[in-house]
């Protein structure tokens, strides 16, 4: 095997090290948030093309090469895809990857937590928009609210720790809720974390008008808590973290008024094998191919080129339009129905 020397010492044009990929499993999903999946119909990814286990892992363990340490698996949803504690239990042998997380809807939390756990799935992530049934149900077209609550509730009592509940927090939709959210939060020892709805992907429902901003959650926070301290840390994690003063602490991530990009170590594998080096990225670069023709000098020219030409920053220069040309939709329905990778839903959020 040709292993090449550790590429830890990879940067990309701004000096960005390449350290966590998220990894999408699968395009599908049980919900259908407007924000993320409007549509009534989608094109899938050819089930031929998807990635086996054994494939992601191999991918897996060459972006370790680069420096990559943190793995998180998303989709669509996660959970849809058959067998997952295999794919974490090939992924815990590799020695490199120091930080194995999920993020996911959590219908299927309720019977799938205790095999997650036993596989060694270090920290969960559930997004959760709303404490409300109905708001949920007219939020994701789907009537499962209590399945979430019972697979939140279902992942304290197997015992895995690090939960944490994300939020979308959309003006005139669920600005009025963030404080019983953080109270739940505390009833389930999850960390809060607040998401700026972003105008990616799918969410052609965005606009500006929509989005309630880091200024706004923390001055609503501040209105029922008192003051709000920021947690000083060395990190390149999204979340900006603060305390209330009862020493209760939450998360924002500002993508869409403070973005974040100049320290962006993140990067995308889509369940079918290609690779985007941005949330907004238009395109991708293709690793199934030369994987599946056992050319691995080539998927690691790939990641390598790739990752040294990066000049990626797609949410500073979508922030940017607001002062000339005006931020509307991202991508347009007929673009999204040409490239279903385009999809939030195909990239992982
Ligand atoms: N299905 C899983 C879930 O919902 O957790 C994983 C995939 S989902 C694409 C990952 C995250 O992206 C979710 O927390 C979701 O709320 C977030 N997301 C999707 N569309 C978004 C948007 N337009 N703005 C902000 N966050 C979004
Ligand atoms: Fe909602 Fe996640 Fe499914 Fe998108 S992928 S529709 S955010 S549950
Ligand atoms: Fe990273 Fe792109 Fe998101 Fe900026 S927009 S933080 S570069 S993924």
């Amino acid at each position: 095997m040709n292993v090449e020397p550790t590429g830890s010492d990879l940067f990309d044009t701004f000096g960005r090290p390449l350290r966590s990929l998220r990894v999408s499993v699968t395009d599908r999903c049980n919900l259908r948030c407007r924000y993320c999946m409007p549509e009534d119909e989608y094109t899938w990814l050819p089930r031929e093309t998807l990635l086996s286990f054994e494939e992601i892992n191999r991918l897996v363990e060459i972006f370790a090469e680069f420096g990559v340490d943190k793995v998180r698996l998303t989709g669509g949803e996660p959970l849809l895809r058959r067998d997952l504690p295999t794919l974490i239990r090939l992924l815990k042998q590799q020695a490199a990857i120091q930080d194995i997380a999920l993020t996911t809807n959590g219908i299927l939390l309720d019977e799938q937590a205790e095999s997650l756990r036993d596989a060694g799935l270090h920290r969960i992530t559930v997004s959760l928009d709303t404490l409300k049934p109905d708001r949920f149900k007219q939020l994701t077209k789907r009537d499962s609210f209590d399945r979430v609550l019972q697979g939140i509730a279902h992942v304290r009592t197997v015992g895995l720790t690090g939960l944490k509940i994300d939020t979308v927090a959309i003006k005139g939709f669920n600005d009025d809720e963030l404080v019983e959210l953080i109270e739940y939060g505390k009833s389930v020892e999850a960390e809060v974390r607040f998401i700026e709805y972003m105008d990616v992907g799918g969410a052609n429902d965005w606009g500006m008008d929509k989005v309630f901003s880091q200024a706004e959650i923390l001055e609503t926070l501040r209105q029922a808590y008192g003051p709000i301290e920021p947690v000083r840390e060395n990190s390149s994690a999204p979340a900006s973290r603060f305390r209330l003063p009862d020493g209760t602490t939450f998360g924002i991530i500002p993508s869409t008024t403070a973005p974040f990009c100049a320290t962006c170590d993140r990067s995308r594998l889509t369940a079918d094998g290609m690779w985007y080096l941005c949330l907004y990225a238009r395109q991708g670069l293709d690793l199934r191919e030369p994987l599946r023709m056992n050319d691995e000098s080539t998927v690691r020219a790939r990641i390598r080129s790739g990752w040294q030409q990066r000049i990626d920053r797609g949410a500073e220069e979508r922030k940017a339009l607001e002062s000339s040309s005006g931020r509307g939709q991202f991508i347009q329905i007929e673009e999204l129905r040409q490239d279903p990778h385009l999809e939030m839903h195909a990239r992982g959020g």
